[in-house]
């Protein structure tokens, strides 16, 4: 190597992480204009289907902010700037409102929204939750939480202690993503929760590689020995509808039903599309 090369390296490279960082910067502080306004953020919902009979059960809240300048932000990249600079609470309140307040008027139909473990560390959340459950109306038990693997094996006391109370006033808790964090199928039978769902990066490979399937049967079979639901996530062709039927999940999510869509169209969607009858 010589010195020239990897000097202009070393540059090109600090440079492009100074752009990273003020665009970061940037992004931060239009967040932080942003959640005053409420313009720019707004909530989709995407079906949850029964596979029983594929209808429409409920509704997962995911966020949206078009950012005036840089368009449609993805959640993947504003979540954790908003879990690192303490908007979180502000954002994850935002969400569970607009859920609460929309399902409030579903009949029959629940609503799942992701919670942050920045937000299950803080000792208040569960009363905060039930304040919000109260002010718009919905029961308890229409309402379910999605928490990653690791908040749900977290043993910090906060955590433990707001997932307990969810629980006894009939919220319901399932674990988001389930498959890509570090805890074991084992972990299945210890974990207090009510559902599972499993990752699409599992279900994408259905049909194909025959590792996944071996996967999701596994997770059902032990979900199901313990009493919890299951959720297939990232559903995208009916050859992986029909085999996720016949292992016996019980909800599917995906793009083959429906994507996630505007409050507005919601009502729209009572037979998802490309299911079979
Ligand atoms: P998630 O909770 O696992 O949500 C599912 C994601 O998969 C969503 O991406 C959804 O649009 C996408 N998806 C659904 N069906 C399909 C499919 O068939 N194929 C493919 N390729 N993707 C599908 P989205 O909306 O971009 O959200 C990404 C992540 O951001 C969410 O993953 C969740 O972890 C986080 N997130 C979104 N909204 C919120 C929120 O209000 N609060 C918090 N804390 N996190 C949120
Ligand atoms: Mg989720
Ligand atoms: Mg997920
Ligand atoms: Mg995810």
């Amino acid at each position: 190597f010589s010195k020239n090369s990897g000097r202009s390296r070393y540059t090109y490279f600090s440079e492009s992480m100074d752009q990273l960082l003020s665009r970061r910067q940037e992004m931060e502080g239009d967040m932080r204009a942003a959640l005053k306004t409420g313009n720019e953020f707004q909530v989709h919902y995407q079906p949850i289907i029964s596979a029983l009979d594929h209808r429409v059960k409920g509704y997962e809240a995911l966020l949206r902010w078009e950012h005036p300048k840089f368009g449609s932000i993805s959640p993947e990249l504003f979540i954790p700037i908003a879990e690192e600079t303490g908007m979180i609470e502000a954002v994850g309140e935002f969400v569970l409102r607009e859920a609460c307040k929309a399902a409030a008027k579903w009949s029959g139909k629940s609503v799942a929204v992701n919670v942050s473990g920045v937000e299950l560390r803080d000792e208040g959340y569960a009363a905060k939750v039930r304040k919000i459950l109260l002010s718009t109306g919905l029961s308890p038990q229409a309402l379910e939480l999605e928490v990653t693997e690791t908040v749900a094996t977290d043993e910090a006391s906060a955590v433990v202690a707001n997932l307990d109370a969810l629980r006894a006033i009939g919220v319901q808790i399932a674990i988001d993503d389930f498959g890509t964090g570090f805890s074991s199928l084992g972990r299945l039978r210890t974990l207090n929760v009510d559902r599972i769902k499993i990752d699409r990066s599992f279900v994408q490979g259905f049909g194909e590689k025959a590792g996944d399937e071996a996967i999701i049967r596994a997770i059902v079979e032990l979900a199901h020995a313990r009493g919890l639901k299951t959720t297939a996530e990232g559903v995208e062709t009916s050859l992986q509808d029909a085999g996720l039927v016949k292992i016996g999940c019980d909800s599917l999510q995906g793009f083959l039903y429906s994507k996630p869509v505007p409050l507005r169209d919601i009502e729209h969607i009572s037979t998802p599309a490309g299911s079979p009858s």
